[in-house]
């Protein structure tokens, strides 16, 4: 995994290159389209910082990266130069973070994780409608009780149903056996094709499914399956800070899309979800009636901010895959600096150790403490267990703080 770091006045200039190959709404003539530079009262373009503000200055250009621009020679070219760098983001995320060979991946920044989730369950869906005549009762979504919510809301929205796993209580695996045994009677049912949900890393826990004992099972039985890598959470970290052997890159074989949300671990602005997927899928969600758009849409969203797009390329840019790497090995070892504390201390945790969650339960912790260092429940009802996720933000004197007072309720509870 490589991709170069280069210098802030680098990015600079490129960004402002990318924007001069745009078209420029204040200076051509531009009299088809139904979009336009922001409001010139609030955003004047005469600013003097922005000459040194590249992302400010595209979020002013205003550049509409409506459908996607991996594949075909059919774009709108309104906007060829920024949506040049996403090309160039989409190449990092599969080429280099997943391992995909040059063009054999489609993509685009979707407004975040839910985006990216639906839109994959709805490829496959259709993919499963139009190649095989799948009954949409035949078609079923199989995932893990810990899987975010924005899976049952796309089943909802896509009229599909779902199978829901049980998970082990403690260690947080999908338990084999419960697996098995739906999968089997799901078959016996009337369900012949299968979409696969599996977290690279849940949203609670940090946890994450172990992807190769599912499709050794799904391989064996003949299973007409697809299977789907939710990495909105762990997209920008795991692949940088797991052991060498890892099974979700495009080189498995098994694996045909991920999502990954620039809007969390890479601390981009909210709205840069990454959808990746191998090439020949998009397809299946062509809109043709987008008549008006050149290249035809594939995305769920239509219009959509060329500068997202362009600020998740500047994040990866000016760290490159070492700095990134380093960045995130931070990360974990203050995250492992907390649960060695707990460890020493008995109190009971989950904790993958290649992600920055620590998951604690909530018999170890007062509902006031966790409420004043804003632990997030699984529950608002009633929690089980309370989280804290090491961002940036989380300094080491604010977790000794935490550690300090949690260590005190310690000793209260014991008297
Ligand atoms: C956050 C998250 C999502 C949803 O992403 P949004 O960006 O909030 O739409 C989906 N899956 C997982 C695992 C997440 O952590």
């Amino acid at each position: 995994m490589y991709w170069e770091k280069y210098s802030y006045s680098k990015i600079k200039s490129k960004v402002f290159e990318a924007l001069s190959l745009n078209t420029n709404y204040r200076t051509e003539n531009i009299l088809g389209i139904p979009g336009t530079f922001l409001d010139a009262d609030i955003f004047y373009d005469d600013a003097a910082f922005l000459k040194d503000a590249p992302f400010l200055s595209t979020l002013i250009a205003n550049p509409n990266h409506i459908g996607v621009h991996t594949f075909g020679d059919e774009h709108e070219d309104f906007f060829k130069g920024t949506q040049q760098l996403e090309k160039e983001l989409i190449k990092i995320c599969a080429e280099e973070i997943f391992a995909a060979e040059p063009d054999s991946y489609d993509g685009y920044v979707a407004s975040g994780g839910t985006e990216a989730n639906i839109e994959a369950l709805w490829i496959y869906r259709n993919y499963f409608i139009n190649e095989f005549k799948a009954k949409q009762n035949e078609i079923a979504v199989v995932y893990s009780g810990d899987t975010h919510y924005s899976i049952p809301k796309a089943l909802d929205l896509l009229n599909i149903n779902g199978i829901e796993l049980n998970v082990d209580q403690i260690t947080r695996k999908i338990i084999i056996k419960d697996f098995e045994q739906k999968v089997e009677r799901a078959l016996n049912e009337r369900y012949k094709y299968f979409i696969i949900n599996i977290n690279m890393s849940t949203t609670m826990f940090g946890s994450v499914d172990d992807i190769d004992t599912i499709t050794s099972f799904l391989n064996l039985l003949h299973i007409n399956y697809k299977l789907h890598v939710d990495g909105a959470y762990g997209g920008f970290i795991y692949p940088f800070t797991c052991c060498a052997k890892n099974s979700f890159t495009f080189k498995n074989k098994n694996i045909s899309s991920f999502s990954i949300d620039g809007h969390k671990m890479l601390q981009a602005p909210y709205g840069t979800g990454i959808f990746l997927i191998r090439k020949n899928y998009l397809k299946y969600v062509c809109t043709n009636e987008a008549g008006y758009v050149k290249g035809k849409d594939f995305t769920l969203c239509g219009s959509r901010s060329g500068a997202n797009a362009v600020c998740v390329w500047m994040i990866l840019r000016i760290h490159g895959s070492e700095g990134w790497r380093v960045k995130m090995h931070g990360l974990i070892d203050r995250t492992t600096f907390i649960c060695d504390k707990l460890d020493e201390w008995g109190i009971y945790y989950f904790r993958n150790p290649d992600l920055n969650i620590v998951t604690i339960s909530s018999e170890f912790i007062s509902s006031s403490l966790a409420k004043k260092y804003h632990l997030v429940p699984d529950s608002h009802h009633n929690p089980e267990w309370f989280k804290i996720v090491v961002m940036p933000h989380v300094r080491q004197g604010i977790i000794d703080d935490f550690l300090i007072e949690l260590k005190n309720e310690q000793k209260q509870i014991k008297k």
